[in-house]
């Protein structure tokens, strides 16, 4: 998918180095309901969504000012520890069964394509509010303490399981292809992007994807990034869910927006993340 975002490595980006009290300061507290508790690892995606193996991934580290990419072995699956035992194994457990359920759905029904042939037509059986519940946990808990202590209505809307929420973000999903170089963690900050030496390639949000299912969450993306080859699914965090099957028509992509790995010049050959939590 790196040719179709052909001019991405002109970007300029806007990095954060992370230092050791910024990472310290990450898992003092729950992201989800802010209490000073041990921490528990929470698999992102959820670990039977296809989020078990061993694997290696590329993801950039920091000497001083300068950003370089690192191979890491992750075993058992991406997983970061920064929910409490009762987020992660009372609160969100619901949402998490209910979006392997449908991830598990994407693979297993038959492959259906609009009449375009581009997109392919998903009968969608799940409870979508909590399939948006699962989406905000996980952007939640990849995500910086600092960014969870400023989105009340991100964290109300997961602990609260009748919430409603109106995204502050676009929310924009599609397909991801079974694949080696499959698989993108890029958090809000440090991924942001200003195009000015690359018309259309501003950028400001995050990605998590991961066979066979990826959003995007955007407060600006650029046309460059092809964002009508995505899908927005804000209704399923502002709707009470349909009592019968939907359908939802997505695109197939490797990614939506590329981590900054493979914006710097790096070939993707492996999942990446944009750095360790
Ligand atoms: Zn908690």
């Amino acid at each position: 998918m790196a040719d179709s975002l052909g001019g991405l490595s002109d970007v300029m980006h806007l990095v954060h180095t992370p230092d050791d009290a910024y990472r310290k300061a990450n898992t003092s507290k729950c992201h989800i309901c802010l209490q000073a508790k041990p921490l528990t690892e929470e698999h992102v995606p959820p670990k039977s969504a296809y989020n078990d193996c061993n694997g290696l991934w590329e993801c950039l580290v920091t000497h001083g000012p300068k950003l370089s990419p690192r191979t890491v072995k992750i075993r058992g699956g991406f997983r970061v520890p920064t929910l409490c035992a009762d987020c992660n194994n009372r609160v969100c457990a619901p949402y998490a069964s209910e979006y392997v359920r449908f991830v598990r759905h994407l693979v297993e029904t038959p492959v259906l394509f609009d009449q375009s042939g581009e997109a392919r037509v998903v009968s969608v059986r799940q409870n979508t509010l909590f399939i948006a519940k699962e989406i905000a946990t996980m952007i939640l808990a990849i995500e910086h303490l600092k960014f969870c202590e400023v989105h009340d209505e991100l964290r109300n809307f997961v602990l609260d399981k009748g919430a409603l929420v109106t995204m502050p973000f676009d929310i924009l999903a599609f397909l991801v292809p079974k694949s080696p170089e499959s698989g993108t963690i890029s958090p809000f900050a440090g991924s942001g992007r200003v195009d000015t030496f690359a018309p259309g390639f501003g950028f400001l949000g995050g990605e998590i994807s991961w066979h066979p299912f990826g959003f995007v969450y955007a407060a600006t993306i650029g046309p460059r990034y092809r964002p009508d080859k995505m899908t927005n699914v804000n209704a399923w965090f502002s709707q009470r869910p349909s009592r019968t099957p939907g359908s939802v028509r997505l695109f197939c992509r490797v990614t939506g927006v590329e981590s900054m790995n493979c914006a710097l010049g790096a070939e993707r050959t492996r999942p990446q993340i944009d750095r360790l939590l």
